[in-house]
């Protein structure tokens, strides 16, 4: 078992090795600076919000959008309330009197999911965007006039902005807050390659005409954000990531939320790929096909790796501990009359101590790094102790997140949302 589990992390270092390497050649390459275009007329955008009781957010969501720095006449906001039982109905209702001279309009239907709620926004939509915006996050003022300028050609079917985790409290929403920093740096890198994978719910840019073209959303999909992804993907499109513009997500503030979230994020991707396998190691796709597609479940597997290894040990020491203890009936005094300390220098695991403290140092680099490019200057900004959590705590989290996906996949449990 050990020996096997062994080679197992030995496959796993290496392959994480080989991404680091890969991404390390990216981050070097010298590639032209994106170019902006000048809008000579702006354009009518439409800002969808699926919302499913969402009482105690769509207030400020809504008000962050009233506040962009973009003409009252040239946007629409529309509000799809997906069956709420709560009051996110009166609640947009009430904001629709309060601003008479902006364009909010509010659709209801029963709760058929979000990506039914956004075609139905989609089948509104007047303008020449379509923006998905949920309803637990916020936009900067200049989110649409830094955005809209990068839809240079009518091959970019999608403009992503920088989206940060919004006012961390918890330990948890801090560790996510660094997660979504170095995520971010990894996506624009990625989409040098045209390599993104996902354009989150939090305003993603996207040419309405595209949309149509494609089918819009799929209304049976536990990620449709990266079902859209992929099937743009698929037909060619190009997407882009932006890091000059910010806007801000409420991240889950408990263990329990974080696992429902992130156990759907990580089954819907799996379940995507299967769908879009034909795409994986496929030439026609380029890099996405060879690395993006690859690395989806391949984070997946090495999460799972490393948390068993990790666990095995961990525990293993004191499983032999207990093991030893039997031997003199649970005799502690004898025990430790017997013990010698048994240490031989050359017996330390050097390897293992390299590798660790290489990965360690690309680590932190690629974190520095990510810091520098999403505007934020200190990497401990919410404090040392969330940073190590981060470094040391949070993959075992989302490997105990990926086990529980394999189990309820093993398992064929079934799930709305
Ligand atoms: N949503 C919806 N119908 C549903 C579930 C969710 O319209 O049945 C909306 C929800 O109100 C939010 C967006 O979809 O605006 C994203 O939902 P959530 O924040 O739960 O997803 P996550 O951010 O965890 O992926
Ligand atoms: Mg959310």
């Amino acid at each position: 078992m050990a020996e096997i589990l062994k080679i197992i992390l030995w496959i796993a270092y290496f392959i994480s090795l080989y991404f680091a390497v890969f991404w390390f050649m990216v981050l070097l390459e010298d590639k032209p600076k994106r170019k902006a275009k000048k809008l000579q007329k702006l354009p009518f955008v439409s800002i969808v919000i699926p919302a499913f009781n969402e009482e105690k957010k769509i207030r400020p969501t809504v008000k962050s959008v009233l506040e962009l720095e973009y003409p009252r006449d040239k946007y629409e906001i529309i509000v799809v309330n997906d069956g709420s039982t709560d009051k996110t109905q009166e609640i947009t209702k009430s904001i629709i009197n309060e601003y008479k001279s902006h364009d909010i309009k509010l659709i209801s239907q029963t709760n058929k999911g979000k990506g039914a709620a956004l075609n139905k926004g989609l089948r509104k939509a007047k303008g020449e965007y379509f923006i998905c915006l949920d309803a637990d996050s916020y936009v900067s003022r200049d989110a649409l006039s830094k955005t809209l300028p990068h839809f240079t050609n009518e091959k970019i079917a999608a403009v992503l902005p920088l989206l940060k985790v919004s006012n961390p409290k918890t330990l948890l929403q801090k560790m996510q807050w660094l997660e979504y920093i170095v995520n971010m740096f990894y996506k624009e890198l990625m989409g040098k390659l045209d390599c993104v994978h996902v354009a989150p719910g939090p305003f993603s840019i996207y040419r309405k005409s595209i949309l149509g073209k494609i089918g819009g959303f799929d209304e049976k999909n536990l990620t449709e954000d990266l079902e859209i992804t992929l099937r743009l993907q698929k037909h060619n499109y190009r997407i882009v990531q932006l890091l000059n513009t910010d806007v801000y997500t409420i991240a889950p503030s408990s263990f329990r939320e974080l696992y429902r979230q992130r156990n759907r994020w990580y089954k819907g991707s799996v379940m995507n790929v299967i769908t879009y396998r034909r795409m994986m190691f496929n030439k026609n796709y380029g890099d996405f096909g060879i690395i993006q597609m690859p690395t989806i479940i391949i984070s997946g597997l090495i999460a799972i790796i490393i948390f068993i290894s990790l666990a095995y040990y961990a525990l293993k020491p004191q499983l032999q501990y207990l093991y030893n203890l039997s031997f003199v009936n649970f005799d502690l005094i004898t025990l430790i009359k017997n013990f010698t300390l048994n240490l031989h220098y050359l017996d330390l695991n050097y390897m293992t101590f390299l590798l660790v403290a290489v990965m360690l140092g690309v680590s932190l680099y690629m974190i520095k790094k990510s810091h520098a490019k999403t505007n934020e200057h200190k990497i401990t900004k919410y404090g040392i102790f969330s940073f190590l959590c981060y470094l040391i705590l949070y993959f075992f989290i989302l490997g105990l997140v990926w086990i529980g996906v394999v189990f309820d996949l093993i398992t064929g449990k079934r799930q709305k949302w």
